[in-house]
């Protein structure tokens, strides 16, 4: 039997409001990951993004009962706003994020939940982030806020939130060796060579 590549959709591409280097606003990119019999969906967003990702549900002909996982990058609620979507899904977050409660907790450093997708352990903006590592029709990266913009891959600047920046920028050159394809936590997908 021939094996199908993993595929990669976006469900909402996610954004960030600033005023004076706060910010207003923040609703997080929220992916879809089909690979073998699993569907996975990387971040929920905000409340606010939930019409935009029900409406990508549709469109993709995917139900939300039918996701079997939903990896949150960190526990910060502009990536896990829409979780009630998912009434079947085990929701996985990082040990050092401290959310044990109604998730499978991941330790470590890697851990493969379907064929083509791992999750590896990308720390910087908190301690437990981590990312989502796809190898589809091109390798993908959904990051959450371990590369919030590609400003700051471009840049090489840490997240405007981090618990320390030498860890961060570690976590945001990992991304970039294996990534083509950078699909950051609030901004559109952008390729690492061009
Ligand atoms: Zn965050």
């Amino acid at each position: 039997m021939e094996m199908t590549p993993a595929t990669l959709d976006i469900l909402t591409v996610g954004h960030l409001v600033k005023e004076n280097d706060v910010v207003k606003e923040a609703h997080s990119t929220s992916a879809l990951i089909r690979s073998g019999d699993k569907t996975i969906v990387v971040d929920t967003s905000s409340k606010e993004r939930r019409d935009a990702i029900k409406y990508s549900f549709r469109s993709l002909k995917v139900l939300p009962k039918d996701v079997d996982i939903v990896v949150t990058t960190h526990a910060h609620g502009d990536h896990m706003g829409n979780d009630e979507l998912f009434p079947n899904a085990q929701f996985i977050v990082h040990e050092e994020e401290g959310l044990s409660e109604g998730h499978r907790v991941m330790d470590g450093d890697i851990l493969e939940i379907a064929p083509g997708v791992v999750i590896v352990h990308t720390p910087g903006h908190s301690r437990g982030s981590i990312s989502v590592f796809v190898e589809g029709d091109e390798r993908y990266a959904i990051t959450g806020d371990a590369v919030p913009l590609e400003d700051n891959f471009r840049r090489m600047v840490p997240p405007g939130i981090h618990f320390d920046r030498e860890i961060a920028l570690q976590s945001i050159n990992r991304v970039g060796e294996f990534a083509d394809i950078i699909v950051p936590g609030h901004g559109f997908p952008f390729p690492v060579r061009r």
